[in-house]
């Protein structure tokens, strides 16, 4: 083979499922994503679930269904399969074990007998005697394996350290976003690969599965970096290539602290629940410290996908501007085709309001085309057309908001202007006759013919229909609505036509 030729890409997503995917993590996911799909790579999705106090499966399945939403489809992983497998921590014990054992017996690792009381002391003590190396003083290191062996039949607790080379020097991590980062060789210590309890570390079970997952870059959140020297011991124990890394900044909030609930929603099912989009999610999450070039802000899915680059990554954080994700949620509703609106957005939520049944929706397929013209432009979250449409539902008696009553309604000019438009509408026939442009039509000419003024006499009918001062266009709702009920809704509204008694 070639020696340059490059290894295909291979990158993961490692959540651990302590809690709901994070606005953080999905931006990670989504990078992963990306990479891997412009590279035409393999994207892996792992559970770091090693830590069972705090790991959940109702977490896993939480984020496995905000990765499906958000579009991100994984080629190895829970669900999936794949040649690697299994893909959660906890089904991979075995693995850790045997790895670890092999580095036992390779003496590069080595039991540790000492007791928390004992670690806290040393600590101290170096502490005090302002030793640059602060880290396990390697008590355990030299201890005889025959002893080590005797002490661990008698059932002494122990964990396992690496055996780090005295002389292995500083670490420097080759950081694809934040260039070359040295870490000091006094900061390196044994640390733990095994706990006394049986279960691995963090930083031994991810290099033994990226290890072993052949994973080519490692796209993680930055406050991971701090990790990777360790980290890099365990692949160089391991025997084992280091990957690529490429730790991303952190994301605040406007404020500029590490974006938390105190700013808004943080987890994706929160996004999604609210009514966004999740082309235009991920459009605006991938915009969270990568650019394309200086200045495109819609990025669609397959333009991400092939174009995403780890050199155009900033190391800077992030600030999560919330205006500019509704800006291109709107970018992307109002990109969207009426029929696209009416099966993607309009039916959904009504349905899930309890407002349409999920009945086959092609016998009133105009009547959605034409609720999505007037609805669509006024739509930034997916769940706003819901009270936008709600008048429709609502039979002869329509929900009245009060002080459009007040301001529309309780006039003295309001029951003229009712009983003027019952008239010129009752003209109209049904069916065919009864059309936007026809209604239209037949309102037109009638503030000025009873002298009345336009705003007021549109406010009037306005508020009879549907219910408040501020709703979509008068002809077009007028036309949803169909003949019966519009004159219905005006005889209805006629007894509040009166000024109230003072
Ligand atoms: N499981 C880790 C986390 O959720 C990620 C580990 C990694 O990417 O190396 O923060």
């Amino acid at each position: 083979m070639d020696s340059t030729a490059k290894k295909p890409v291979r990158v993961r997503f490692a959540p651990s499922p302590t809690g709901k995917l994070h606005v953080g993590g999905a931006r990670t996911a989504i990078y992963n994503w990306a990479f891997a799909r412009a590279n035409n790579g393999t994207f892996i999705l792992r559970i770091d679930d090693t830590d069972p106090t705090r790991s959940t499966e109702e977490n896993t399945q939480i984020i496995l269904r905000a990765m499906k939403w958000l579009g991100l489809d994984w080629d190895e992983g829970p669900d999936k399969g794949g040649d690697f497998g299994p893909y959660k921590q906890t089904d991979r014990l075995d693995i850790y074990k045997q790895a670890a054992q092999k580095l036992w017996d390779e003496g590069k690792a080595y039991p540790c007998f000492c007791t928390p009381e004992k670690l806290a002391a040393d600590k101290k003590a170096a502490q005090e005697r302002h030793d640059p190396f602060q880290g396990y003083q390697r008590t355990c290191r030299d201890i005889d394996p025959e002893e080590a062996k005797r002490r661990i039949e008698a059932g002494e607790p122990y964990t396992l350290r690496i055996k780090v080379p005295l002389d292995r020097g500083d670490v420097m991590v080759h950081d694809a976003v934040h260039g070359d980062v040295k870490f000091e060789a006094k900061d390196l210590d044994d640390f733990i690969i095994f706990r006394s309890d049986g279960t691995p570390t963090y930083n031994f079970a991810t290099v033994v599965d990226d290890a072993m997952m052949g994973i080519t870059h490692v796209i993680r959140g930055d406050d991971h970096l701090s990790n990777t020297p360790r980290q890099i011991m365990v692949y160089e124990a391991l025997g084992a290539p280091v990957p690529t890394f490429a730790h991303i900044s952190m994301i605040l909030g406007p404020d500029g602290k590490k974006l938390s609930k105190r700013h808004g929603a943080t987890s994706v099912e929160e996004y999604r629940d609210q009514g966004y989009l999740s082309d235009a999610f991920v459009n605006y999450l991938a915009l969270l410290g990568w650019a394309l070039d200086g200045d495109t802000t819609i990025i669609p899915r397959d333009v991400l996908a092939s174009k995403f680059s780890l050199d155009h990554v900033s190391k800077n954080p992030a600030t999560f501007d919330f205006k500019k994700l509704d800006w291109i949620q709107q970018q992307y509703v109002q990109a969207m085709s009426d029929e696209d609106f009416v099966f993607e957005v309009l039916l959904p939520e009504l349905v899930e309001a309890g407002l349409e049944k999920e009945a086959e929706p092609e016998h009133k397929k105009d009547w959605y085309l034409l609720l999505a013209s007037i609805l669509k432009p006024r739509t930034t979250l997916t769940r706003d057309v819901v009270d936008k449409a709600r008048f429709l539902y609502e039979g002869e008696d329509v929900t009245f908001d009060e002080k459009s009553v007040k301001k529309n309604l309780a006039k003295d000019y309001a029951a003229g202007a009712l009983t003027a438009a019952r008239e010129a509408l009752a003209a109209l026939g049904d069916g065919d006759a009864w059309k936007t442009d026809a209604i239209n039509a037949a309102l037109d000419p009638l503030p000025d013919a009873y002298g009345l003024n336009k705003r007021k006499f549109y406010g009037a009918v306005r508020v009879a229909e549907c219910g408040n001062q501020v709703s979509p266009p008068l002809g077009e709702s007028l036309e949803l609505l169909g003949r019966n009920l519009t004159l219905a809704r005006l005889d209805k509204a006629l007894p509040l036509a009166v000024v109230p008694e003072v």
